[in-house]
C-alpha cells in the first residue's frame, strides 16, 4: 500500500493524546538511567520481551511492565518519565495530553500519590524550560484486579489533586472482567467533579460498553472495538458524541485483531459516519510507536485522505476533558494547520 500523505506532515499536525500510560512510556534509556541512579540493573523482563521479535503474551509484557515500572521510585523519577514522554510527544504534534498513571501499582509498593503528582508537575515545568509547550494531565487509571474499596480509597485520595488529575479510568488484563464491578466507583468520581473512562480490549463483550455507558456512566472509551458488534449502540455513540480511542499499534502488538486490521476493525468506516474515534499510542515505548506512528500507520492501513487526517486531530481535542473554550483554541490551529 502506497502512502500518499507526507509523514512529516501527519507528525506534525496539532493533536492531543488521550490514552497513554506513563509506565508504558519508560524507554530503555530512561530505564537504564534510573537503575544506574537506585544501583540496580533493567529487569531481564523487560530486555528479553524488548528484544523478542515476537508478539506480545500478556503474561510476559505484565511481567516486564511490572517490573519496570518499579524503577519509578521518587519525584524526579516520575518527573524524567513525564518529560522524556512530553519530548517524544512534542516532536510527533501532541499539544495537549491526558497521562493515565497506574497510580495503585505504585502506592502499593509505598510511593505515595503525593509523590507521583509533584513528580507531574515537576515533569511538566522541566519540559517548559525546554520550550515544549504541551499542557498534560492526569487520569488516575484504577487497576481492575484490585477491590472496590481499594478503588473508592483511591478516588479519594485523588480528589486532593483535582488541579492537576482530570479523570479516573481503568484498566485491566483480565478478559472479560465485568465494568459494573465499578460502578459506585465511577458514580463517586463523577460527584467528586472527575470525568471517567474505562478500557474495553476483549472482541465480542459490546454489553459490558452498554453497562459501561448506560450503568457507570462513563464519557469516554478505550479501545472498545467491539462496539461495531451492536448497531443500536453504535448509533446511540454517534449520536452522543461518546469518544473512543484507538489506539492501532498496540492491537496490533497484543494480537488483537490478528494481524490484519483493515479487516478486523472497520476503522475508516467508523470515521466517516462520525463516530468520534481518534488515535492513540497507548504503551508508546512497548509498542515502539508514538503518536504520529500511529497516525501514519492508520493512514497506510486504511489509504487515507488528508481530510481524515483532519477528522481525527480534530477528534482528538473534541474527545479531551477539556473546556469549550480550549477545544475552540486547539481547533483553531488544526483548522490554521491544514490550510497551508
Ligand atoms: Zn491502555
Amino acid at each position: 500500500m502506497q502512502s500518499s500523505i507526507e509523514h512529516h506532515f501527519i507528525h506534525l499536525a496539532p493533536k492531543a493524546e488521550l490514552h497513554v500510560h506513563l509506565e508504558g512510556t519508560l524507554t530503555l534509556h530512561l530505564l537504564q538511567v534510573l537503575a544506574k541512579k537506585h544501583s540496580t540493573v533493567v529487569p531481564k523482563a523487560y530486555e528479553e520481551l524488548m528484544g523478542s521479535e515476537e508478539k506480545f503474551e500478556l503474561d510476559k509484557f505484565f511481567a516486564a511492565y511490572y517490573e519496570a515500572q518499579s524503577l519509578l521510585r521518587d519525584e524526579l523519577d516520575f518527573a524524567e518519565a513525564l518529560y522524556s514522554y512530553l519530548k517524544i510527544a512534542s516532536s510527533q504534534g501532541v499539544r495537549y495530553c491526558e497521562v493515565s498513571i497506574d497510580i495503585q501499582n505504585h502506592t502499593s509498593r509505598g510511593v505515595s500519590l503525593d509523590t507521583i503528582m509533584q513528580g507531574m508537575k515537576l515533569g511538566q515545568q522541566m519540559a517548559q524550560k525546554d520550550g515544549i509547550e504541551i499542557e498534560a494531565m492526569v487520569i488516575v487509571c484504577l487497576v481492575g484486579e484490585k477491590t472496590e474499596e481499594e478503588a473508592l480509597k483511591t478516588i479519594e485520595e485523588a480528589a486532593k489533586f483535582r488541579d492537576l488529575i482530570v479523570a479516573i479510568g481503568l484498566a485491566t488484563s483480565e478478559v472479560g472482567l465485568p465494568i459494573k464491578k465499578f460502578e459506585r466507583a465511577f458514580l463517586m468520581s463523577k460527584e467528586l467533579g472527575f470525568k471517567t473512562c474505562a478500557h474495553f480490549w476483549d472482541n465480542g463483550a459490546s454489553a459490558n460498553i452498554k453497562d459501561g455507558l448506560h450503568c457507570c456512566k462513563l464519557e469516554r472509551i478505550d479501545h472498545g472495538m467491539s462496539i461495531f458488534d451492536d448497531s443500536k449502540l453504535l448509533g446511540e455513540c454517534i449520536g452522543n458524541q461518546i469518544p473512543f480511542t484507538f489506539c492501532p499499534q498496540s492491537l496490533i502488538t497484543f494480537d488483537q485483531v490478528k494481524l490484519d486490521l483493515s479487516k478486523g476493525f472497520p476503522f475508516r468506516y467508523l470515521l466517516e459516519i462520525g463516530l468520534l474515534i481518534s488515535v492513540n499510542s497507548d504503551d508508546a515505548a512497548y509498542n515502539r510507536a508514538y503518536i504520529g506512528d500511529n497516525f501514519a500507520l492508520v493512514e497506510k492501513i486504511y489509504m487515507l485522505e488528508k481530510s481524515h487526517i483532519k477528522k481525527l486531530c480534530e477528534n482528538s481535542f473534541k474527545s479531551a476533558f477539556i473546556s469549550e473554550k480550549a477545544k475552540k483554541k486547539y481547533l483553531g490551529l488544526v483548522n490554521d494547520y491544514f490550510a497551508q
